[in-house]
């Protein structure tokens, strides 16, 4: 598979803005290149734009080579882009699930190019054929998310391969919450798979969303592209100063993943209780999405007691449901305490 072909053409020819730290990235005794401030260290500098010294760490924490790792400010930062360097506006298209993370759709309309949703099924499962099917000449990309959100299920590992394997484009897995989940991440198929992004983020198990730090994987044609298309200082240098110093902490992450595991399962089952509640959805996520009769009734009670939760019941196949994002224990127990006053 060729990536270049699938790109844009003014992609295809485009030549980048090239910055004084692209030109030369050694060590000097003197800077005075960048038209920088010499005064006010360090913040005076413009950052890495290639933030090698991240890219060391997240290498070595995800077993993956620096060059197939593109970072930035956020995952939505390469949703965005991959959209914007594989897609013609009003000619090419994109095939995604539904219901599923609603910033794929907004990426899609930004950019002005289509998005068609295939439904999943009451269990919240993909079908590969049913994607597949979604697709024409002009799919350029497929997003699926993976555990799902706002539904919390992984998807079947098979139907991944299924769709990967056979379509003619770029499939995108969004793995934002594969910390949580049983399940074995895709991170590492990116070898097998030259039309495979991955992406992940430092905005859930690692409590890092304030510091906008997101992560897509893939071969390095992929890479390539999203490093030729980015703002060249994507990444400020506060977060990757606070991003070196947090990667030290897995240990920590490790901890708070287990504990909030722990919690979703305690809160999954203390919710079944209520008789209002109908069905909380098994997740593989820090969230649960729980039906209940009046889920609207419910939200507005929670904002008055100044708890929120989120009300996805417009959201296809979620009629009637909240979806609950798992805090400390003290603050489940606060939601717990709030819901038996509706008893
Ligand atoms: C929260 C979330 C993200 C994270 O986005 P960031 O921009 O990295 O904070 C990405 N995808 C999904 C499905 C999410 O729920």
């Amino acid at each position: 598979m060729d990536i270049n072909q699938l790109l844009r053409k003014n992609i295809q020819s485009l030549k980048p803005y090239s910055s004084a730290r692209d030109e030369y990235t050694g060590e000097a005794m003197v800077f005075l290149d960048a038209n920088e401030n010499p005064f006010n260290e360090p913040y005076n500098r413009y950052p890495d734009p290639l933030q090698k010294e991240v890219k060391e760490k997240i290498s070595k924490l995800k077993s993956v080579a620096t060059q197939n790792i593109f970072l930035g400010n956020g995952s939505d930062e390469p949703i965005d882009l991959l959209i914007r360097a594989f897609c013609e506006p009003r000619i090419d298209n994109i095939v995604s699930m539904n219901p599923t993370y609603g910033m794929y759709q907004v990426a899609a309309d930004i950019s002005g190019v289509e998005l068609n949703k295939v439904s999943l099924n009451e269990d919240f499962e993909l079908g590969a054929q049913e994607i597949l099917d979604a697709t024409n000449q002009n799919t350029k990309l497929i997003f699926l998310c993976s555990p799902n959100n706002p539904t919390g299920n992984s998807l079947n590992p098979e139907a991944l391969h299924v769709i990967v394997s056979s379509f003619n484009g770029i499939v995108v897995i969004d793995e934002a919450y594969i910390d949580f989940a049983p399940g074995k991440t895709f991170l590492h198929e990116i070898d097998k798979y030259p039309n495979l992004v991955i992406l992940q983020t430092f905005s859930k198990a690692w409590g890092m969303a304030g510091i906008r730090l997101g992560m897509a994987f893939a071969q390095t044609p992929i890479i390539s592209v999203l490093n030729k298309i980015k703002y060249p200082y994507n990444l400020n240098i506060l977060t990757q100063k606070k991003a070196l110093e947090l990667l030290d902490k897995k240990v920590s992450v490790q901890n708070w993943v287990k504990l909030l595991i722990a919690e979703r399962e305690k809160m999954e089952e203390l919710l079944m209780e209520f008789p209002f509640v109908e069905k909380v959805y098994p997740s593989d996520a820090n969230f649960l999405l729980a039906k209940m009769h009046d889920a609207k009734g419910v939200y507005d009670y929670l904002v008055e007691e100044g708890i929120i939760v989120r009300d996805r019941s417009k959201v296809h196949l979620c009629k009637d449901t909240l979806r609950i994002t798992i805090g400390t224990s003290d603050e489940n127990e606060t939601l717990l305490n709030a819901l038996k006053n509706l008893l």
